[in-house]
């Protein structure tokens, strides 16, 4: 009998996990949404590495991108507009064995959410982060977002946005203990799935900002750098992403890039006339924050003993304090004293 069960847990244990084990709700995105080539992306990366569902947990604040964790078929938490990050340090701290992914919109990480975009990068925990970037708050109807250009005209800047937008990148790149940054498009699968597998398997925060198109409020957005490869420009090296033969016959602007070399990936998350695709910055040596903060030992039983009885002695009673309360009760509160 207990032959047999071992036998069948093992056996569950070993099971090859198909596409459809990681396949949650249907997706209620709009037809043509770039959310969904990320979603396919992201679901095929956790098939391929057959990552446990219940090790893995997809964390989101709010926003289209946000109804990321509904469509997978691991853990998630749709949670606080802005929020997502500080939640998915909280999981990661609890449990660092488990596989952490973070989606966020250009609204929810850009402008509600920046301080824990600043200090999530810092933190340099190990998690992979998929800012969702289609310049717009799409679930609230076309309002400007942080990332919105200037003069496009929204809901909220119907004569055109005037502010100059946040550059995700060049922002991500600026702050310290950075350790890993990323720029695709979720037109181009082959290159959207190997970043996102890149970024999975460094050892920290990994951000990758994903240009995204919102065909339902931003039809033409995209549109000149979809169908002109020339605007393009593709970042590759040994230790960065590799391009193949198919995608170098139909992109032909690449440039050698060494994500080590952080002022250059500062000089290209600049560049205007193209957009840069591949990994401008990836750095495994720098400290993550849930190594800093694990004991160095884990301690005996004996020194838990100790700080247990140092920690209740605050509150206990002591002898010769009793001996004043009991004398006290016996005569008459504080007489014992007199
Ligand atoms: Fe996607 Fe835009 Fe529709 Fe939101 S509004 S689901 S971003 S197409
Ligand atoms: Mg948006």
């Amino acid at each position: 009998m207990f032959g047999l069960k071992t036998q069948c847990i093992l056996n569950l244990e070993d099971e090859y996990k198909p596409l459809e084990a990681y396949q949650g709700a249907m997706s209620r995105w709009c037809p043509g949404c770039g959310d969904n080539a990320i979603l396919a992306a992201a679901q095929r990366l956790c098939r391929d590495e057959q990552l446990p569902p219940e090790k893995t947990v997809f964390v989101a604040g709010v926003g289209c991108a946000a109804r990321f964790p509904h469509y997978m078929g691991t853990y998630g938490f749709h949670g606080l507009h802005g929020r997502a990050l500080p939640v998915a340090e909280g999981i990661k701290m609890r449990r660092p064995d488990l596989h952490v992914f973070v989606n966020t919109g250009d609204g929810d990480c850009c402008s509600i959410g920046t301080a824990h975009w600043i200090h999530a990068i810092r933190l340099n925990m190990d998690m992979t982060c998929m800012l969702h970037d289609n310049s717009i708050y799409g679930l609230t109807k076309k309002q400007a977002s942080p990332t919105t250009p200037v003069g496009y005209k929204t809901n909220t800047t119907p004569r055109g946005a005037q502010l100059s937008p946040i550059n995700p990148l060049s922002t991500t790149l600026g702050v310290s203990n950075i350790s890993f940054v990323a720029q695709v498009v979720e037109w181009i699968p082959e290159l959207l799935y190997d970043i996102i597998k890149q970024a999975f398997h460094h050892k920290g925060f990994s951000f990758i900002r994903i240009l995204q198109r919102c065909p339902h409020f931003m039809p033409d957005f995209f549109a000149s750098v979809v169908s002109n490869p020339d605007k393009v420009l593709l970042l590759n090296h040994e230790n960065g992403m590799q391009i193949s033969d198919t995608i170098g016959r139909i992109y032909k602007n690449h440039e050698e890039h060494d994500p080590l070399n952080i002022h250059k990936a500062r000089e290209l998350a600049s560049l205007e006339e193209v957009v840069p695709v591949g990994i401008f910055f990836r750095d495994e040596t720098v400290p993550r924050y849930e190594d800093l903060r694990k004991p160095k030992r884990a301690p005996s039983s004996n020194q838990i003993d100790t700080m247990l009885n140092k920690t209740f002695d605050k509150f206990g009673i002591q002898t010769d304090t009793a001996e004043v309360v009991k004398s006290g009760n016996g005569e008459g509160s504080g007489s014992g004293k007199k």
